[in-house]
């Protein structure tokens, strides 16, 4: 894929995804990377479990997807995201983690994208092998008490993710934006390694703050 460098193309006009299984450590990473590259990180995970405790029929519904480890429909997800991504601290770039997770998401997003006259630079997307995941989230649920990191959702979510998700990758990889990162080890490991991937990323030049 010819990756074509734009004149005017900065370390502050960047625009990422992190992508992985539930558990990855999504989250944590896209908080440091953001961070460093000084964009903001957007989750859709956190912007639903936000608006999920209002008194409203879309909190309703929100609250029921996310118990049962489903996906918030298409149509919401994407209003959400087309708001937040027209705030003005994005306008410089940002990184996306949680979305796209569907194959309508990532034409939306395309279209999105296209009409600002934008484009994604690359796809980071955290391995993990999945009893390392279930054992995080179990973890992760007996502390922080989100009401989708029980055992039963959490093996739901996985097979949802491997179904809708997963196959979205390789749109990506055919586009030459994947970069396929080891996320076994410590939050500081899978840091470097992501640090390391986007600095050898032929379409990136990023001036990365060195790793705390
Ligand atoms: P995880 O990746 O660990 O499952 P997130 O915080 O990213 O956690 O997402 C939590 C939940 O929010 C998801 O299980 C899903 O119900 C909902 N959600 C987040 N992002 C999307 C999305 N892009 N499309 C549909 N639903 C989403």
């Amino acid at each position: 894929v010819n990756q074509q460098h734009t004149s005017g193309h900065t370390s502050t006009k960047t625009r990422l995804l992190i992508m992985g299984p539930p558990g990855a450590g999504k989250g944590t990473q896209a908080a440091l990377l953001a961070g460093r590259l000084r964009i903001p990180a957007v989750s859709t995970g956190d912007m639903f479990r936000a608006l999920q405790h209002a008194d409203t029929p879309l909190a309703v519904q929100v609250r029921a997807v996310m118990a049962a480890g489903g996906y918030v429909d298409d149509a919401t997800t994407n209003d959400i995201v087309t708001d937040r991504l027209g705030a003005t601290d994005c306008a410089d770039g940002f990184l996306l983690d949680g979305y796209p997770r569907t194959l309508s998401q990532v034409l939306y997003l395309d279209e999105l994208l296209a009409q600002a006259a934008r484009r994604l630079d690359a796809v980071i997307c955290l391995r993990v092998d999945e009893e390392e995941v279930v054992q995080r989230l179990v973890a992760r649920g007996q502390m922080s008490g989100r009401v989708d990191d029980t055992p039963q959702t959490i093996r739901a979510r996985l097979a949802v993710y491997q179904e809708q998700t997963a196959p979205l990758l390789e749109t990506y990889r055919a586009r030459g934006l994947l970069l396929p990162v080891d996320a076994m080890g410590t939050v500081q490991d899978v840091a470097e390694r992501i640090a390391l991937e986007l600095d050898g990323h032929a379409a990136l030049d990023l001036s990365i703050l060195p790793t705390p």
